[in-house]
Parts: structure tokens; sequence; C-alpha cells
């Protein structure tokens, strides 16, 4: 097929790539000239693995220039929706919308892939006076790539049988289950989903909390040990900082502030957000009270990115973490593989940042903050994500979200 794909970030791009690995002629429009110009140079505008071998191939037409979409069969809409002053922003969307209506042909589908409130995709139908579907996307950054060619499911939602059919061919060769549902079921179903894990997360937080407060409770066992009722399922209850990314905080607040406009509202979600505004704060007052005080004191974050394996930091709650720290008149400096931010000094070698700080706080999963137990040896430190071994550590200098604050847990229940 001939396939159009507007907005080329995480989400539009490696739709593009994929869809053009499979055979299929793929024309990508942004309006960024930059992001265009850099993925013409085969660049990727971000981290994501795998990314730069697609490239490489150079098989899609990135463009500017909407015109260039005229005779495609179908054409996706991924462009940014972020949440302002707690309400969803469309404008990207019916903007998309609008320029698709100007240069597609009659019979042409337009493609809802970004995350939309119920009602955005009949809108956007006919803003562009095109056929309209609903096609919520999934993946995961870090993972992108291979949550696109096996997707859990496929989600298509429309109310035109034909312009289904073409989106459901479209994705078969990835073999995952389709389901076909209205408009606005698909819609809703990306924000419930998001919501649930959002829901799940914030719970075993809670959880996480509670074990602090009692002696020889360790949150991984808890949550180890619940995973393996099937009715629960081990997946998002890792307790930690809380959650970030471009998707869950904007996802949770858009939903509940739609659902209150329509006279319902969605008390868990809300609490899910809740839950997660006082991670960080928390995370900082447990530093705080091990070290006696925080002015003037020197911390080392490892971890900006919001989870490993990418370099987004949007929503990331390590960056909380150093205006926190910043705010008590704290010094940090930061480490990531690959995040860049300008909130704190940034050090080129995690074994730098160990040593130039009295204090570290281990704020993303990356691997390799796995394993360190010896080079922190002499350091205050704060696991905010788990990844280090209780045993090997000193308990008088060393807390750990959902650790027992006192007691003998070893952690290897
Ligand atoms: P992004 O910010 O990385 O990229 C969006 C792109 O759209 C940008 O390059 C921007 O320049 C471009 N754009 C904005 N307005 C445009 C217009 N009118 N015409 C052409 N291009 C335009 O966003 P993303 O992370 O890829 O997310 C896109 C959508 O997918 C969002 O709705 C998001 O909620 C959803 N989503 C994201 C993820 C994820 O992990 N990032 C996962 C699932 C769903």
């Amino acid at each position: 097929m001939r396939v159009g794909v507007v907005g080329l970030g995480y989400v539009g791009l490696i739709t593009a790539l994929v869809l053009a690995e499979k055979e299929h002629v793929v024309v990508g429009v942004d309006v960024d000239q930059g992001k265009v110009e850099e993925l013409r140079c085969n660049r990727s505008p971000f981290y994501e693995p795998g990314v730069e071998d697609l490239l490489a191939k150079n098989r899609v037409t990135y463009t500017t220039d909407y015109s260039a979409l005229g005779e495609v069969d179908l054409a996706f809409i991924a462009v940014s929706t972020p949440t302002v002053g707690g309400k969803i922003y469309l404008d990207h969307v019916f903007s998309a919308a609008k320029s698709l209506g100007e240069v597609l042909r009659r019979e042409a589908v337009v493609v809802v892939k970004s995350t939309v409130v119920p009602g955005t995709a009949r809108k956007v139908g006919e803003v562009s006076g095109r056929r309209v579907v609903s096609n919520p996307e999934f993946l995961r950054e870090g993972n992108a790539i291979n949550d696109t060619l096996h997707p859990d499911r496929v989600v298509v939602g429309s109310s035109d049988r034909e312009a289904g059919d073409r989106v459901e061919r479209l994705w078969e060769f990835t073999g995952s289950p389709v389901v076909r549902t209205s408009l606005e079921e698909a819609e809703l179903v990306k924000y419930a989903s998001n919501s649930f894990l959002a829901v799940k997360v914030s719970f075993i937080n809670e959880m996480a909390n509670l074990c602090e407060a009692l002696p020889d409770c360790d949150v991984e066992v808890v949550a180890r040990v619940m995973g393996m009722d099937r009715r629960i399922a081990p997946y998002f209850l890792k307790a930690g900082l809380g959650f970030g990314g471009s998707c869950f905080p904007k996802d949770t607040l858009a939903i509940s502030n739609f659902a209150r406009e329509r006279g319902e509202d969605l008390r868990l979600v809300e609490a899910a957000i809740q839950v997660n505004q006082l991670r960080p704060t928390r995370a900082v007052e447990s530093l705080r009270e091990m070290m006696g005080g925080l002015t003037g004191r020197r911390i080392c974050i490892l971890g900006v990115a919001f989870k490993p394996e990418t370099d987004d930091t949007r929503e990331s709650v390590a960056l909380r973490v150093i205006q926190t720290l910043r705010g008590e008149g704290a010094e940090v400096v930061v480490y990531d593989p690959r995040a860049r931010t300008r909130e704190a000094r940034q050090v080129d070698s995690r074994d730098q940042c160990i040593r130039e700080a009295e204090a570290v706080v281990i704020a993303t999963e990356w691997g390799e903050f796995r394993g360190i137990e010896d080079s922190l040896r002499g350091k205050f430190v704060y696991d905010g994500r788990r990844v280090l071994d209780p045993s090997r550590m000193d308990r008088r200098y060393f807390r750990a979200v959902g650790l027992s604050r006192s007691g003998s847990t070893s952690g290897q229940g």
C-alpha cells in the first residue's frame, strides 16, 4: 500500500520504518524541518534500540510538504497530543486533519494513531472530509520496534467497514489478534489500558510505603508473590519512584478531566495520579532523614531518562527529584548513559558521578546501575528503582523503596 505518516516522533517514525520494512511505500511528513533534515541523513532524532539499522535502509521519504501525500491509500496521524492545564490539547491533530483534507484523494482513509479522547476521530473525519479509522498505539519506548512488529493486539475502530478492512490488512503481517470496535471504544481502550497500568504502579507503590513502615518487609517479595496469582499477573507491579514519560502522566490527567466534564469521576485514576505525585518528595524526605539534612550536600543522581533504553526525559520522575533536592539547597550531579538534562551538572561516567558525591540516588533502572554495590561503599544510598541487593549494603547508610526502615530484611526472600 501507499502509506502516509504525519508526525515523525517516537510513534510515527517507528510506524513508518516498520511499514517500509514490510515493503509498503511510505511518505513521512513532519512540520519540524530540522527533524526532517536529520532523518534524510539517516540520523534518528531520538535514541531507540534498532532504529538506526532501519533508518540505514532508508526506504521512507521524509518531507515537510503535505502535498507529497497526494497518492497515498491511507494516512496515519501520529502527532503529539500533550495535556495542557490538565486537558488534552488537540490542535496538532486537527491541524493535521485539515492539511490532509486538502491533499488526500477522496477515497483515502485517515487513521488516527495519536492518543486522543473519545469523539476526536469522529471530528477528524469531519475536518478532513475523509473516512476515518481509530488505530491506537500501544508501543513502549525502548522496545518500540518489537512492539510494532508483534503487538499484543491490534485495535481497529471504525464505522466504515472497508476503511477498517484496509487498516486490518496493513497490520496482517504482525499475526496479532485484531479487534474491531467502534471509533469511541478504540479511543477509550487506549486510555483505559494506560490508566489501569498507572493504577497498578501506584497501588504497589502504596504497598511499598507500608512495607517501609513495617519490620522485616520487602515490597519486592510481596509483589512477586502477588504476581504469581494469574488474576493479578507480575507486570507493572514494580515499586519505585513512580511513573513518568510521555504517556501515563498526560493520559491519566486527560482522561480524568474528560470524564469529569461528562459528569463522571474516575476516582481510582485520580488517586493513582495523586500517589504518583508524592513519590519524588517521599524519596527526598527519606534521603534527608538518613543524611540528617541536605543543604550544601552533594548528591549524585544515576539516571534521568524516565525509564531505561530511552533518552526520553519527558515527565521523568528523576527530574522532579533533582528539582526538589536543589530546592532544598543540595548540589546535584547527574549521570545517564543516554539522556541529557540541563537541570543539573552532568558528567560522562557513572563512577565519576558516584565519586564526586556524598550520596547516590538511583532514579532510572538502567542495567549498568546493577551490581555496583561495592563502588557505593562509604556513600549514603537511596535505591529508587530497586536495582541493588540490600544484603550487600550497609543498612545504616542505605534506604530503598519498599524496604523496611528497621529490621533485618535481607531482600533475598
Ligand atoms: P512526539 O512528540 O515524539 O512526536 C510528535 C511529532 O509530531 C513531532 O515530531 C512534531 O513535530 C510532529 N507534529 C506536530 N504537529 C504536526 C502537524 N500538524 N503536522 C505534522 N507533524 C506534526 O510524540 P510521540 O511520543 O511519537 O507521540 C505521538 C502520539 O502517540 C501521542 O498522541 C502519544 O500520546 C501517542 N503515543 C505515544 C507513545 C510513546 O511511547 N511515545 C506510545 C503510544 C502512544
